[in-house]
């Protein structure tokens, strides 16, 4: 299927709740053309602010779900063999750079250490990414736009971004937001009224404070909006937490006794 820019227009305004300064400080980094890397864990709304300056910015979107077994020519494209012999087709991220959209790399540090280099040229003054294997030298679209994700909870030794890849991006940092605008993102996405969106709020503090004792990860966001959406469709309160944000977050079973426990304190 041919890629068109028309289907990376993100057509209507995805709703998003700012946190901080995030939307000016963007919006100057896409001013000055600054790759911008975005920091936090995951589902705490780092995907949903790209599409949204996207649309604010007006600019198509092009994301990419980075994994281990991604190679440089996924990103950057191929030729391929049809009917009237080889023809070259451009990689999402090098039809990003030559139409001018935003390019938003999600985790990144999936990505194997040689394909995550292929983005340098693109991110320093250059702008430029070379097709090593058809000869060209694409100079990026005025209008085109790095943006990668990074959850540093997940870093290890094996997988880190490079301080040569991290030192070519501003970052901003996303964390949980604070009470209440996460109650107002958790009843707007799913829902439930106020009173129960705080709730889900109250547990997923208490269950973030069990990072690093037992729980590898918090609760994320996204986790909660799941929670409230089986609440809005009928689903029983306790049955909809043990089932959205205890099961999937852990396999221990006292560590699921102590959430339910402190999900019946809630509801
Ligand atoms: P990430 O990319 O960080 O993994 P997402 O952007 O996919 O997370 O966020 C998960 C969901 O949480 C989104 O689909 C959206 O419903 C909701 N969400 C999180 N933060 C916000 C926010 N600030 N404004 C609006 N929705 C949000």
């Amino acid at each position: 299927m041919k890629d068109t820019l028309d289907q990376h227009r993100v057509a209507a305004e995805p709703w998003y709740k700012p946190q901080g300064d995030e939307v000016a400080l963007f919006t100057a980094a896409w001013t000055a053309r600054m790759p911008v890397m975005l920091k936090g864990p995951t589902g705490c709304g780092k995907t949903r602010f790209v599409e949204h300056m996207a649309w604010a910015l007006g600019r198509p979107l092009v994301t990419i779900a980075c994994n281990e077994d991604m190679t440089a020519s996924d990103l950057v494209g191929r030729f391929l063999l049809d009917a009237e012999g080889t023809r070259w087709q451009d990689g999402p991220l090098t039809f990003a750079a030559r139409h001018g959209a935003i390019c938003y790399l999600d985790e990144v540090v999936e990505a194997r250490q040689d394909t995550t280099v292929a983005i340098h040229p693109l991110t320093d003054d250059r702008r430029a990414l070379p097709l090593e294997k058809k000869g060209e030298l694409l100079r990026a679209h005025a209008d085109f736009l790095l943006v990668i994700s990074y959850n540093p909870g997940y870093q290890s030794l094996m997988k880190d971004l490079k301080q040569s890849t991290k030192q070519r991006f501003g970052a901003l940092d996303f964390t949980w937001p604070e009470p209440g605008i996460e109650a107002e993102i958790v009843a707007h996405e799913s829902g439930v009224e106020a009173g129960t969106a705080g709730r889900l709020v109250e547990i997923g503090t208490r269950a973030r404070n069990l990072k690093g004792h037992g729980l590898d990860e918090g609760l994320s966001t996204r986790m909660l909006i799941h929670a409230g959406r089986l609440i809005a469709g009928g689903v029983a309160p306790r049955a909809a937490c043990s089932m959205a944000l205890v099961r999937p977050i852990t396999d221990d079973p006292d560590m699921r006794d102590a959430l339910d426990a402190a999900v019946a304190t809630w509801f």
